[in-house]
């Protein structure tokens, strides 16, 4: 365990890698406001009642993920391992569920002490949404019809597959409960040992359960879904009319439950069989009692979160977008103050272009080098007769052409033209 190397399943995501995220990021961003959400930013750290009380004193993250610690006063505080908990924390404290509406995303770094493994970190990064005081049906399908649409604009409709169940309301559920016990207890002896402890406490997650033999028992597990009371039953039916009105594919899988305690109705997930055993890259569903339970009106919620780090591997075996901006380096024999000048009366002239200057000088030959070095698509080189001229000479790295020769004002508008031509 060296102390000079990050924390187990806590990865430096590293300059080689950041301009995928941060291409992702900006699609997802504009994502959400293109559906009407807004931006919330919150704490990392919270109160760690925050999280027991919403996600539930018998659920995994609960019980064994939480990285959580003693303030310096003795108050007991946890680093977040998921949103929705926060995000309710602080649409009670600030007031924000009247009008009835709230539409809100986040994104950023989540903490669970889970085994780490591929799609499974210790910090691992989310972007999730909720929407605050709307009970119906449409608005679990506009949900769900924005996370379709972000999968067919990074071209991945076809690796991933939405999943949906109803959880029904708390009724339903201690109905099913008792059912699914009776079921369960002559097969006790043979379920494994997490699973038999949840018998007594949170039965329903046994579904979750990644033993085989568990998984084997319960196939034939009676399902929730056929305990299902009329107006969960009906609410579910409606979000499948409207998915189908829509077109976006799902399959009813009666087995899905959600591993926190504060979901009900629907629930969804979307998984892939391209990331090996960590194949549920988003998921979500209603939680309409959460509210309520945090301390606030009783009014309905329901929200989603995607595995950043998941959704990146996904899109390593594609080709796509997400290039470095246009790019160029100055070169030259010229007084690295010279250089200096040049690079910023070009920053002011094409604020859309990333100008570096090899400010370290020497031999054309390793400024060149630094020049490849640095990514860029252009090498600007000004000597002592490009100085005499008013010239500048400009050089394709990736083609390698002949180097043109351009009048030093005429540069700016030049490299505008060809970044445009070498981006259609
Ligand atoms: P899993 O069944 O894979 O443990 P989960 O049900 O615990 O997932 P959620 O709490 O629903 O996951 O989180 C939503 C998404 O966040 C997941 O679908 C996944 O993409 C991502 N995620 C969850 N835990 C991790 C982790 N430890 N490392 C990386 N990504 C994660
Ligand atoms: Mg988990």
């Amino acid at each position: 365990m060296s102390q000079r190397q990050s924390i187990r399943g806590m990865h430096d995501i590293l300059p080689n890698n950041t301009a995928h995220w941060q291409w992702l990021e900006q699609k997802i961003t504009a994502l959400f406001a293109r559906y009407q959400f807004r931006e919330i930013r919150l704490p990392i750290v919270e109160h760690t009642e925050v999280f027991t009380r919403a996600i539930g004193q018998t659920t995994d993250v609960v019980e064994k993920e939480m990285y959580t610690f003693e303030d310096r006063n003795g108050d007991s505080l946890s680093l977040r391992p998921e949103g929705t908990a926060g995000v309710v924390r602080s649409v009670i404290q600030h007031g924000l569920l009247n009008p009835p509406g709230l539409k809100v995303w986040y994104q950023g770094p989540m903490f669970r002490h889970e085994r780490p493994q591929r799609g499974r970190q210790r910090q691992f990064h989310q972007f999730g949404a909720e929407v605050f005081g709307l009970a119906e049906p449409a608005v679990d399908v506009e949900l769900i019809a924005l996370v379709d649409r972000l999968w067919r604009e990074l071209g991945l409709s076809d690796d991933l597959s939405l999943e949906i169940n109803s959880l029904g309301d708390p009724e339903d559920r201690q109905r099913y409960r008792q059912e699914l016990v009776d079921y369960l207890l002559p097969h006790e002896s043979e379920l494994d040992e997490d699973s038999k402890r949840r018998l007594h406490t949170n039965p329903l997650r046994i579904f979750d359960s990644k033993v085989e033999k568990t998984q084997a028992i319960m196939a034939d597990a009676p399902r929730f879904f056929e305990t299902l009371g009329e107006p969960a039953r009906e609410h579910f039916a409606s979000v499948c009319t409207l998915l189908d009105q829509l077109g976006i594919q799902y399959r009813v899988n009666t087995g899905l439950v959600r591993g926190l305690d504060y979901y009900c109705r629907t629930v969804f997930e979307w998984v892939t069989d391209k990331l090996g055993a960590q194949g549920t890259v988003c998921a979500g569903g209603r939680y309409d009692g959460l509210v309520a339970m945090a301390g606030g009106k009783d009014v309905p919620g329901i929200g989603f979160a995607m595995g950043a780090e998941r959704l990146l591997d996904l899109l390593s075996s594609k080709e796509h977008e997400a290039g470095l901006p246009p790019s160029v380096y100055w070169v030259g024999s010229a007084q690295v103050a010279t250089l200096l000048e040049q690079a910023e009366a070009l920053r002011t002239a094409c604020p859309d272009l990333c100008v570096g200057v090899d400010l370290v000088g020497g031999s054309l030959k390793s400024q060149f080098k630094r020049a490849d070095r640095s990514l860029s698509r252009f090498a600007l080189i000004l000597g002592e007769q490009e100085i005499a001229n008013g010239t500048v000479q400009v050089k394709d790295l990736r083609t390698k052409e002949d180097q043109h020769t351009l009048r030093q004002e005429d540069l700016a508008q030049y490299l505008a033209e060809r970044l445009i031509e070498l981006k259609e």
